[in-house]
């Protein structure tokens, strides 16, 4: 399965190593917005083409991975590029999930490619244990908890507002509603009880810092919902206390069983992740051989992870599934 990537941030980078544990798969070229020559990819021999020219790339590439932010890039890229290849994405902004779903889904049908959009860990392998949980337990609550972690997706928006050089953005759940979650109350808990959101911004010299934190504070989804602190930061304090970029968190489903409801359970999914891009990257790989495998069969059209039978994500044959998965 030949590979392509568009665009060479931190996802990109985290899919160009993934490739290499993927026997099955092979890297033909980054694609960037950039001057291709202010690109050094890892891996030697590789070429890097601008964006110009991505349609000529048309018959080398079997998916296309899209590496863009989620915030001004992917909702113009994925439906573009899914005119001419089988693309995957990573889009995490939940609210617009249905309509970025809708303008991929048409260009993909009308083009005969299938798209896979908001791939990776959250949305991505979370969206699948919510499902699996509220479908083996339908009485019962769901409780997601990130962190805590960067927020690739919320570090991409900061760093987009103007006055900013460099922006961090952590996660963290709030301790008192993971105790109660824990400890099987099924708390009621708001959007703003659950967790609060940490800034390390380094402002452009001579910026407005009131004007800066204002305008993150009050960002529509992405900030507003949410108790929000912003620190301004040196460079040199950014580059000692932030360069990693970690994540996780949990998914539960607490649910009850029984004639008179009697018996509990609780269903636990936990992520402890050293570095976010990367395992996304590795989850978007996964969900690329499926897709390459549909398409093969004559699919098309946008699909999201709910849509992809388990066996389509493995280099394993079913026989192999079942004589040593099942
Ligand atoms: P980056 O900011 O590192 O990269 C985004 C794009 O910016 C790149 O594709 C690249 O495009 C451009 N870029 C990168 N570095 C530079 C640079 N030095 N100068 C100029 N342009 C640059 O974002 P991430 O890769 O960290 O994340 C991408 C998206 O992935 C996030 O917005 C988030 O929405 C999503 N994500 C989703 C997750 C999930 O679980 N679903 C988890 C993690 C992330 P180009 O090469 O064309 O210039």
């Amino acid at each position: 399965m030949k590979v392509g990537i568009l665009g060479y941030g931190n996802l990109g980078r985290g899919v160009e190593s993934a490739i290499r544990q993927n026997d099955d798969m092979e890297l033909t070229c980054i694609i960037t917005r950039r001057d291709p020559k202010s690109i050094t990819p890892a891996t030697e021999g590789v070429k890097v083409y601008s964006v110009d020219e991505i349609e000529d790339l048309k018959d080398q590439i079997d998916v296309l991975v899209l590496c863009g932010g989620s915030a001004t890039d992917l909702p113009k890229q994925t439906p573009e590029y899914a005119k001419y290849f089988n693309v995957i994405d990573s889009f995490d902004t939940h609210a617009r999930i249905p309509e970025h779903f809708a303008a991929v889904d048409k260009v993909a049908k009308e083009n005969g490619h299938v798209a896979l959009i908001s791939c990776g860990w959250d949305p991505g392998m979370f969206s699948l244990m919510r499902l699996y949980g509220a479908s083996v337990l339908p009485e019962g609550q769901d409780y997601t908890f990130w962190g805590k972690g960067v927020s690739q997706g919320h570090s991409d928006a900061i760093r987009r507002v103007a006055g900013v050089k460099n922006g961090k953005q952590y996660t963290i759940p709030v301790e008192s509603a993971l105790e109660a979650v824990r400890a099987g109350k099924n708390p009621e808990l708001s959007t703003r009880e659950k967790h609060t959101r940490e800034c390390f911004v380094v402002p452009e010299e001579g910026a407005d810092l009131a004007k800066i934190e204002e305008e993150i504070k009050t960002m529509p989804n992405y900030f507003a919902d949410y108790d929000t602190t912003v620190h301004f930061i040196t460079e040199e304090e950014f580059a000692r206390d932030h360069a990693g970029i970690p994540h996780g968190g949990f998914v539960f489903r607490t649910g009850v069983t029984g004639l008179e409801k009697e018996h509990k359970h609780v269903i636990e999914y936990s992520l402890k992740l050293d570095s976010n891009p990367e395992f996304t990257s590795s989850v978007i790989l996964a969900f690329a051989r499926a897709i390459y495998r549909l398409s093969e069969e004559g699919g098309s059209g946008c699909k999201t992870v709910f849509d992809i039978a388990p066996a389509y994500l493995s280099p394993l044959s079913a026989e192999e599934l079942r004589a040593h998965m099942l």
